[in-house]
């Protein structure tokens, strides 16, 4: 994967295949555990820990060149992506920056979870509580996402998955790559990885983590304050969804300026 420079108001643009495929929540057309974009015939996965990197450090255009249809996975978090941004630099254009400020509540249900957007003060908040049984549990965390709560709170959150659900998505050609390298694996209540979490919460850290790269997907950097129990892929971008048909995102200017991000190929 290549990150280069592009200019004002092209947004985050996938180039895979031939094709040209724009962060959006149109061309969105799978959120089974993970993210997927298509357009022109192509199409690229697992979009959401690259997009959460780009919004958190607030990158609003780039082009990303992939020779696969997926995002490398990494280390399962956005760390790597992080940290290639930062070696590389980003560039402020001249540009306003363009925001997403929310109106009015928006929210969707899916039985057994929620999520919603109201409006906020400032910025973009984000309260998630997940519930698994077992070692998981409960969890809950906020904070005001800048990008040095990004850093410091969410970059480096793993993916996890259940080592019983691994074979049904084997089956099911999903998670093909799943290993320990870039996955939390639980067994159980036992997290399989030799070095155990980074976090006591890093679980819920990483459902915040995904909530940062699908709202990505609105277009432009949204203001007010999301909350969701159970959420996930389907639910983050059935949100985005719901709140452009109820035209409750109103596009303004905002004072700083947008930026772009030049990068060295990743490894
Ligand atoms: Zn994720």
């Amino acid at each position: 994967m290549n990150l280069s420079p592009a200019a004002a108001d092209t947004g985050i643009v996938f180039s895979a295949a031939g094709a040209d495929i724009l962060a959006d929540w149109r061309n969105v057309d799978a959120t089974q555990l993970r993210t997927r974009l298509t357009g022109e015939g192509a199409s690229v996965s697992t979009v959401e820990h690259l997009l959460a990197a780009l919004s958190g450090l607030r990158i609003d255009n780039v082009l990303v060149e992939v020779n696969a249809d997926e995002i490398p996975a990494m280390d399962g978090s956005a760390a790597a992506f992080v940290a290639a941004i930062d070696e590389a630099g980003v560039v402020a254009l001249s540009a306003r920056c363009r925001f997403l400020r929310v109106t009015a509540p928006v929210r969707v249900s899916d039985g057994a979870g929620w999520a919603e957007l109201a409006p906020s003060g400032g910025g973009l908040t984000l309260d998630v509580e997940i519930a698994f049984e077992g070692r998981i549990g409960r969890q809950r965390r906020a904070l005001k996402l800048t990008p040095e709560a990004f850093r410091r709170e969410l970059a480096c959150a793993r993916s996890f998955g259940f080592l019983r659900d691994a074979e049904r998505l084997w089956r099911n050609g999903l998670a093909l790559g799943a290993s320990l390298e870039n996955t939390v694996v639980l067994d159980g209540d036992a997290v399989l990885n030799p070095q155990g979490l980074r976090f006591g919460d890093e679980f819920v850290r990483h459902k915040m983590l995904d909530v940062v790269g699908d709202l990505t997907l609105a277009g432009a950097p949204i203001i007010g304050a999301f909350r969701s129990f159970r959420g996930g892929h389907a639910l983050n971008v059935a949100l985005v969804r719901a709140a452009m048909r109820e035209g409750v995102l109103a596009l303004e200017g905002g004072g700083r300026a947008a930026k772009r991000s030049a990068s060295r190929p990743s490894p």
